[in-house]
């Protein structure tokens, strides 16, 4: 062999025990465990098109856990090893348990998800009539592109409470035979002010007006006779009347469903995978759960993507009194249960876009099929608003995915001072528990079609299942 052949082979060598190696999920993975991930997502498919709202979400992992032996939280009850208990906040959020072998004072196994996601939302007085068409009025919830939303099928999903209080719920749109509403845009032909504006403003907020028809009320030739229309399809339908829009929470949602994308299926494209695809496979992994050491507590929340706020929003103390409570009944204080705790905090990070690779630095960013993405920190400018966990709960969390073939990556959100976001985490480290972000990483995040890789999503699976242990 000759010296420079020799010292090549040696570079080799040390460059494998040295460098750390970038996976392709897909590539490494054997076929019987891409099959398993195939699998694993229709199932996750079916829940996107049933939950996609906070309220559809909740009701759908309350009736999983209910068949899966979860029965509701009492406080003054006494639990023991493997009982299964769930705590239902306002229809908008859910907290599941699975009560451990161990002292509860040793802390809990925290799984945190949300299940809102950005749409536009119905104002109070949503019901108009311009030049004879029938609108409905948006205030969007969320970050999003406001341009992205015209032109886009939508749904109707949520609950009107009328003044005696009865609450009908609303779900039209998802339906092969239900009609789907909409918002317009301007042709190309005349846009060319349109076009001018920033693209913040394409599309201005005030624009945001959902099409809801156009066939007037036709005895009578008096003004608003498309509203007045409208209003009594909705008051035979759903027995209303105008004045019931202001006690509504009505959510327009894109129509569509989940599908898979690529001629080789490896991606799933739908509505609100930001954070769904977290609360699936966090709820997944707790459904499976079965005599495990620390107790499991998983919590799939609302109000993240408008800041956590509100008492369904992970700001507010539900999860501290809850956490409380199942420590009292096992004589302990919730803040010792806390002190103790480690929590997994399950939000999508952004996915490298190769179409816009500007906003990237490659070496901490998150890839479609890199597996799991585990953010240390968050945040924006100088890590502002980051929890950033410690490197001892890191090598923890990274010892754990390593044991258990979990194919994983790490990303931040983008370049320095490009943008950034944060995440519960925070929220949840600020009530003394170790907490990280670990997620799946999506395309086109916040947009009515995001984009995920399969092999991440089972990936995501099994990381949370072999955090729970
Ligand atoms: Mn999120
Ligand atoms: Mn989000």
């Amino acid at each position: 062999m000759a010296k420079s052949e020799k010292t090549e082979t040696k570079a080799k060598e040390l460059k494998e025990k040295l460098f750390s190696v970038k996976k392709n999920a897909a590539a490494v993975m054997s076929e019987a465990e891409l099959k398993k991930c195939d699998k694993f997502c229709e199932g996750y498919k079916s829940f996107l098109d049933a939950a996609k709202t906070e309220r559809e979400a909740t009701a759908f992992i309350r009736a999983e856990a209910e068949s899966k032996g979860f029965v509701p939280f009492d406080k003054t009850k006494k639990y023991k090893a493997g009982d299964k208990l769930y705590y239902v906040n306002r229809e908008k959020s859910v907290i599941l348990a699975v009560v451990g072998k161990e002292p509860i004072a040793n802390g809990v196994n925290l799984l945190a998800a949300h299940i809102d996601s950005p749409r536009l939302d119905l104002k109070q007085n949503p019901l108009f009539e311009k030049d004879e068409v029938g609108y409905f009025k948006t205030h969007y919830y969320g970050g999003i592109k406001k341009y992205q939303w015209p032109t886009v099928p939508l749904s109707l999903h949520g609950v009107i409470v009328k003044a005696d209080g009865t609450k009908i719920t609303v779900r039209i749109g998802e339906d092969e035979g239900d009609p789907v509403f909409c918002v317009s845009d301007l042709l190309p032909h005349l846009a060319s002010a349109q076009y001018k504006r920033p693209a913040t403003e394409l599309i201005k907020g005030e624009e945001l007006n959902i099409i809801i028809g156009s066939r007037p009320f036709k005895e009578d030739d008096a003004s608003e006779a498309v509203k007045l229309n409208l209003m009594l399809l909705l008051n035979e339908k759903y027995g209303i009347t105008e004045t019931d829009f202001l006690s509504a929470e009505l959510e327009a949602v894109p129509a569509f469903k989940a599908k898979d994308i690529g001629f080789d299926r490896s991606l799933v494209g739908a509505y609100g995978q930001d954070d769904r695809v977290c609360a699936y496979t966090e709820l997944m992994a707790i459904l499976d759960a079965k005599s495990i050491a620390r107790t499991a507590v998983a919590i799939l929340t609302d109000k993240e993507e408008t800041g956590s706020d509100g008492n369904t929003g992970l700001c507010s103390a539900y999860l501290k009194y809850f956490i409380a409570d199942l420590a009292a009944s096992m004589g302990v204080r919730g803040r010792d249960v806390l002190a103790n705790s480690k929590c997994l905090s399950a939000d999508v990070n952004a996915a490298y876009d190769p179409t816009f690779p500007d906003v990237f630095e490659k070496n901490n960013c998150a890839v479609l099929n890199g597996g799991v993405c585990v953010t240390k920190y968050t945040g924006s400018r100088g890590k502002s608003g980051t929890s950033d966990a410690s490197a001892e709960f890191v090598g923890e969390v990274r010892s754990i995915l390593d044991k258990n073939g979990v194919i994983w990556q790490t990303g931040e959100l983008g370049k320095i001072d490009i943008g950034g976001g944060g995440t519960v985490a925070a929220y949840i480290a600020n009530l003394d528990v170790d907490t990280i972000d670990v997620g799946v990483p999506v395309l086109s995040m916040h947009a009515p079609y995001e984009i995920t890789a399969k092999t991440d999503i089972y990936a995501a699976y099994k990381a949370f299942k072999a955090f729970i242990g």
